[in-house]
């Protein structure tokens, strides 16, 4: 779907058809770049706010650190601000986009864009998700001690996040899971991995992994912590996901979604759970 609005860091509100990249741009050339994916909301009044903007600013901070790219978290909130007072059309859900790239001779390049949420997002998160397991080609302790993997940076380099997802539309299903080599569970092309199993929330730990940390994951945690749920992290193998009472794939535009099959597997949905999850997320 295209962009409905576009606005350009230190130029304001352009044309969304309008071109603002150079041809030789090293986010468009060499996917050198990070990026953060929101979900705005706008009521009836046409008041529109971005959930936890502070949290998505604070991880595109990290990601703009770990690839040594300036960050200007004012001048973005100030472009974010402005992307929510021009975005009053559509009541509902919308997906906001921050991209920030190397640019051209140092001179980094950052945009906005905002579009109208999927029209799949309403069927998946009443029907749930079927999954298949890919493997990410990688052990799960791959990224210790290597920090130019860029394990935790949401960078602009999805190819192969967009390649699973290929391979999922091949498949028949809905999303996939990533493994590693040694067979534990990672997270999903866009999204991480949580589970429950009694009064315990699980997701996957980023040390090591290189999985991204998820702000849904997180604040769901802290909010699930809050109403008397145990949560931690742990890396495990699929027969011990496969074992958990629930399984969510989380993240900020489509929210927690059900896991309801997994490799031809049918999972018993918890639709109680699923309730209290997506509440507890602000879904
Ligand atoms: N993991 C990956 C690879 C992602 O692309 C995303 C989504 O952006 C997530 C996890 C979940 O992150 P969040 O909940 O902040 O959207």
């Amino acid at each position: 779907m295209s962009a409905s609005l576009v606005a350009v860091l230190g130029v304001g509100l352009v044309d969304p058809a309008a071109p603002i990249l150079r041809a030789d741009d090293l986010g468009a050339t060499r996917g050198d770049g990070c990026f953060e994916g929101c979900r705005i909301r706008t009521d009836q009044d046409g008041a529109s706010t971005v959930d936890k903007l502070d949290a998505h600013l604070a991880r595109m901070a990290r990601s703009a650190a770990g690839l040594g790219l300036p960050f200007d978290a004012r001048a973005w909130r100030e472009l974010v601000e402005l992307a929510c007072r021009s975005w009053t059309t559509t009541p509902g859900e919308a997906a906001l986009k921050l991209v920030l790239t190397r640019g051209v001779d140092d001179q980094a390049t950052g945009y906005l864009t905002v579009t109208p949420i999927s029209e799949d997002y309403a069927r998946l998160r009443r029907d749930g998700l079927r999954i298949v397991t890919l493997s990410r080609g990688l052990t799960s302790d791959a990224f210790t001690d290597a920090p130019w993997l860029l394990g935790g940076i949401k960078s602009l380099s999805y190819a192969v996040n967009m390649a699973a997802l290929r391979e999922v539309e091949r498949r028949g299903v809905d999303d996939a899971l990533f493994l590693s080599t040694d067979g534990r569970v990672l997270e999903s092309p866009t999204g991480s991995v949580i589970w429950a199993s009694g009064r315990t929330l699980t997701t996957t730990p980023a040390e090591g992994t290189g999985i991204l940390g998820g702000t849904t994951q997180a604040r769901l945690f802290e909010q699930a912590a809050g109403a008397g749920w145990t949560v931690g992290t742990q890396l495990i193998g699929l027969d011990q996901l496969h074992a958990a009472e629930a399984v969510w794939l989380t993240s900020s535009v489509r929210g927690p979604v059900e896991v309801v099959e997994i490799d031809g597997r049918p999972r018993a949905r918890r639709p109680e759970l699923d309730v209290e999850i997506r509440r507890l997320s602000g879904f």
